[in-house]
């Protein structure tokens, strides 16, 4: 018989990093890493360490429509990182472990389902990848990723902004006040997927007492209803009270609380950048709750119980905010969302991207095929512009699982029918439903299948 155990996997990138003294670096998980030998953490029988998978160039592209090709977009570390995540989710699926949490950079929350480059560090979204894999592969149908980083997780909500099976949950700094600036109340989801994205954007100083308070007001009770096969934690730990980026007050202790309250299969780092006041408290912490051990004595040298409080004023007002989403959930079946219009049976919304990193612009006309018999495909016009005159403009069009076979004819048409269209640089089909992958180069006439 098995121990109860917790798989981890360490993958700290030491070939990959944005320039040398970029607060996204390899040291990040280096003292995490060293303070859970330290600990003996590791030896544990209720810790199991595992060697990362690389994710395959088709598993990317079943979940991303990399510019202009994923080859282009990767390096081996981004497939290592998101490979971790795959190794574990394929653990926990076989019931070979309980949970897991793969300690991997580089991060992933704010890429995009269109790749034209890096977005707040992140070229590749490792927990989508992970999630569109094991729905493939596993026939796994409905998921929850909670994301707990300090920044809102735009990129997965991008991804999976009009499945009605995948719930996505997010809290965060306010966006008024952060990077990426979005992730408000109102941001509820595409027209199938009403309120499957809920968005809790906090003001900065938010304690740990207001977190536990949104978990299990909010979150725990969405998730209750929802009734997910698999539980993800985006692990942000930018929420830390000396984070240098963030500006919250959540400790370790706050950290290995929710995580116990919300008992994910898998957990994926993101972000976190106080490498040695945060990370390896904050991680350890997360490993202990994980694995069901007791973490009561894992505290910053600097905290003291109390040492952060929130006003009456402050927590009315959250109050008020989780009343106010528990309404849209409750109402999610019944309400259209209204945020764009319906054009000749497609719902259509334009969205400005900006690639904060690479210094992209890119402008996308997204069109929702409206069907009675699934969730409808997706139709991606995207012109990007990188400065100094280079330019393009590409078509995505994405089928979901589960389609039907009039959308999934019709989106091959359009695939066949764009080719013979001087208007894009490339062209791609990315059926989910048979996970059958097409690009196309209209320069140069050549089709591959990744
Ligand atoms: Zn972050
Ligand atoms: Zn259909």
């Amino acid at each position: 018989m098995r121990c109860k155990q917790t798989g981890l996997i360490f993958f700290p990138a030491f070939d990959w990093a944005i320039s040398p003294t970029h607060p996204e670096r390899e040291e990040r998980l280096l003292y995490t890493r060293d303070q859970i030998f330290e600990e003996g953490i590791i030896d544990l029988p209720q810790i199991a360490e595992f060697t990362p998978q690389l994710a395959s160039i088709h598993d990317i592209a079943r979940t991303h429509f990399c510019v202009p090709q994923v080859e282009s977009q990767t390096t081996e570390a981004h497939l290592i990182a998101a490979g971790a995540a795959i190794t574990l989710a394929d653990q926990i699926v076989a019931g070979l472990i309980d949970n897991g949490f793969a300690l991997v950079r580089p991060p992933g929350h704010h890429a995009m389902r269109v790749v034209h480059g890096n977005r707040g560090f992140c070229n590749i979204n490792n927990e989508a990848v992970m999630v569109e894999y094991l729905r493939s592969r596993h026939g796994i149908k409905k998921v929850a990723i909670i994301d707990t980083d300090v920044h809102h997780g735009d990129g997965t909500q991008d991804i999976f902004w009009h499945d009605p099976d995948v719930l996505f949950i997010s809290f965060h700094q306010d966006g008024r006040t952060l990077y990426p600036g979005t992730g408000f109340i109102y941001e509820l989801g595409g027209p199938c997927a009403y309120a499957r994205t809920i968005n809790i954007p906090l003001p900065p100083g938010t304690t740990d007492d207001s977190l536990l308070y949104i978990v299990d007001n909010l979150i725990l009770p969405v998730l209750e209803e929802f009734r997910p096969d698999f539980v993800v934690n985006s692990a942000g730990q930018d929420n830390h009270y000396t984070d240098p980026l963030g500006s919250m007050r959540i400790t370790a202790q706050g950290y290995a609380r929710l995580t116990e309250k919300l008992r994910p299969d898998l957990a994926v780092l993101e972000g976190g950048y106080a490498i040695e006041t945060a990370l390896p408290y904050v991680n350890m912490a997360i490993i202990l709750a994980l694995a069901g051990l007791d973490y009561s004595n894992v505290r910053e040298p600097d905290f003291w119980p109390g040492r952060f409080k929130e006003t009456s004023q402050r927590t009315e007002q959250l109050k008020r905010l989780v009343d106010g989403l528990l309404k849209h959930w409750k109402n999610r079946d019944t309400t259209l969302t209204g945020r764009g219009k319906t054009v000749n049976g497609y719902y259509e919304r334009e969205k400005l991207i900006f690639y904060d990193t690479d210094y992209i612009e890119e402008h996308q006309t997204e069109k929702l095929r409206i069907c009675s018999n699934c969730t409808g495909y997706l139709s991606i016009e995207s012109e990007v512009s990188h400065g100094f005159g280079q330019a393009g403009k590409v078509l995505c069009l994405s089928v979901p699982f589960g389609a039907c076979s009039k959308c999934r004819n019709e989106a091959a048409d359009l695939y066949t029918g764009a080719k013979k269209s001087v208007g894009y640089n490339y062209i791609y089909l990315q059926d989910k439903s048979s996970d059958y992958l097409l690009g196309y180069d209209t320069k140069a006439g050549k089709e591959w299948r990744p």
